[in-house]
């Protein structure tokens, strides 16, 4: 396939020691040499693949020096998209690397959409969707296993899973063709129905497998959403604040969202640590009463760990209890703060608050338990499995709901199967299961899927 020539930034927006800008198609090596001079005269169209060249680029009109620059030129196909890829190393800056975008645009070529390289990768069959899924999900990367689990996936780790529950089948599907076509030994539903339900009972399992990943997946990728509660004064900032210091907060703003909402990434012993409405603790240290009642109840709901923050050295409150009552059933551990303090929080009390109590006892004025409540949490959400860590981890909200859908799609030609319900009823299901699972890796989706798929990447990649 033949696309035109795309050029981006592809380094962060910021000052830094150097900036890249890089070109991928046809044009891209003829466009830079046309603008590229070296000390020694050389031409960029002539050099081979894979090389890196000193010089600095020109305004090809005046001749005038634009920027002092190295040059690296990957001809096809063993390249990032499959396409002939240039990329200038220019000076760290806004002005410097904007000023080389703005020249390589003006000859000729276009300025890449967000994801657009590695969508190109993906149209020139380097890499399938999962892999491509998985360039984004490393760049967001919040701690090293997430980009264990990221890397796992690029290699295509899960595309080979996946590849070979689809040969599977497919092998199933043509076998009982043959069944049909040449009936002479047997009554074809006697030997085709059996070798359905063994092999969509086998594929069933291995999607089984895969899903049970996928809450762990989806922590290490998105991160443990975690909300502070407590009424004011118990030490939540103060809590907050020690898990930030401990573990170096990675802030992000969330952007689109009608209010603010700050969130900080906390590695806490490989859980990534999503806190969120960490202003809100901040600001009035009570997040309902500067969010309403209502967003809290939905940034509660969506919480998947609450620490519900109490005050040892008082005596539980109604308020208490009712922030108790609005987190029942998720998953929760309770600090009990102060203990520096004499004691007058009754335990049994709480302990009867709570069915299966994970109670951590802090005081976060002299640094103690911080450690055994982050031994808490690692335990809560990973019981130590996830070092066993071979498994292919799905982390991806798309895949996962893929895999769902497929299950229940091959459970449908499985419960058919075994009422014996006639075999091109059964052969649909396991049609539907083969495309189902083909969505995962981009063979048979949509293109606007693609195209909305990729426009979440960011600029240059
Ligand atoms: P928040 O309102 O729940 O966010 O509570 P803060 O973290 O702001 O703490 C309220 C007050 O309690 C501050 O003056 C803290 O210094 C104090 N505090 C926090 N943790 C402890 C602790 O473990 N022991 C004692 N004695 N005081 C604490």
């Amino acid at each position: 396939m033949h696309y035109d020539t795309i050029a981006a930034i592809s380094t962060p927006m910021g000052e830094g020691a150097i900036a890249i800008v890089r070109l991928s198609g046809d044009e891209a090596i003829q466009l830079t040499s046309r603008i590229f001079r070296s000390p020694s005269g050389k031409n960029l169209a002539d050099e081979p693949s894979h090389t890196i060249h000193y010089g600095h680029l020109i305004d090809p009109s005046t001749e005038e020096v634009v920027e002092e620059v190295m040059v690296s030129i990957m001809r096809a196909p063993k390249t990032f998209t499959r396409e002939d890829v240039v990329e200038v190393n220019c000076h760290g800056g806004l002005v410097a690397v904007k000023r080389v975008l703005q020249l390589i645009l003006k000859e000729g070529a276009r300025l890449a959409e967000p994801g657009e390289f590695t969508k190109r990768a993906f149209l020139n069959g380097r890499i399938d969707l999962s892999q491509a899924e998985a360039v984004m999900d490393l760049i967001r990367a919040k701690t090293d296993r997430a980009m264990n689990v990221a890397l796992n996936q690029m290699d295509g780790k899960l595309s080979r899973l996946i590849g070979d529950l689809r040969q599977a089948l497919l092998e199933t599907l043509a076998q009982v063709e043959v069944n049909i076509d040449y009936p002479e030994y047997d009554d074809v539903e006697e030997v085709t129905i059996p070798l359905m339900i063994e092999k969509c009972s086998w594929v069933s399992e291995e999607i089984d497998k895969l899903l049970r990943t996928s809450s762990q997946g989806k922590i290490l990728r998105e991160g443990l959403s975690t909300v502070i509660v407590g009424r004011p004064n118990v030490g939540k900032s103060s809590l907050l604040n020690s898990l930030v210091q401990e573990n170096k907060a990675i802030v992000t703003d969330i952007a689109g969202t009608t209010r603010d909402i700050i969130e900080e990434y906390v590695n806490v012993r490989g859980v990534p640590l999503r806190l969120v409405d960490t202003a809100g603790i901040r600001e009035t240290e009570d997040i309902v009463e500067r969010i309403g009642v209502e967003r809290s109840r939905q940034v509660l709901k969506e919480a998947d760990l609450i620490l519900l923050v109490l005050n040892s050295s008082e005596e539980l409150t109604e308020e208490d209890k009712r922030l108790f009552e609005a987190t029942e059933g998720m998953d929760r551990i309770i600090v009990t703060n102060k203990t520096d303090l004499p004691r007058k929080l009754d335990f049994t009390e709480v302990e009867n608050l709570v069915e299966n109590p994970k109670i951590v006892a802090t005081s976060l004025m002299k640094e103690e338990g911080v450690d055994e409540l982050e031994e808490a949490i690692s335990k809560l959400f990973f019981e130590g499995s996830l070092e066993a860590g071979d498994l292919t981890y799905v982390s991806n909200a798309r895949h996962i709901a893929l895999l769902h859908k497929a299950h229940a799609t091959i459970q449908d030609a499985i419960a058919a199967a075994e009422a014996n319900v006639p075999v091109d009823m059964i052969q649909i299901d396991v049609t539907r299961t083969w495309e189902i699972l083909g969505e995962i890796v981009g063979d048979t989706v949509q293109e606007s899927l693609i195209n909305q798929l990729f426009s979440q990447f960011c600029l240059g990649k």
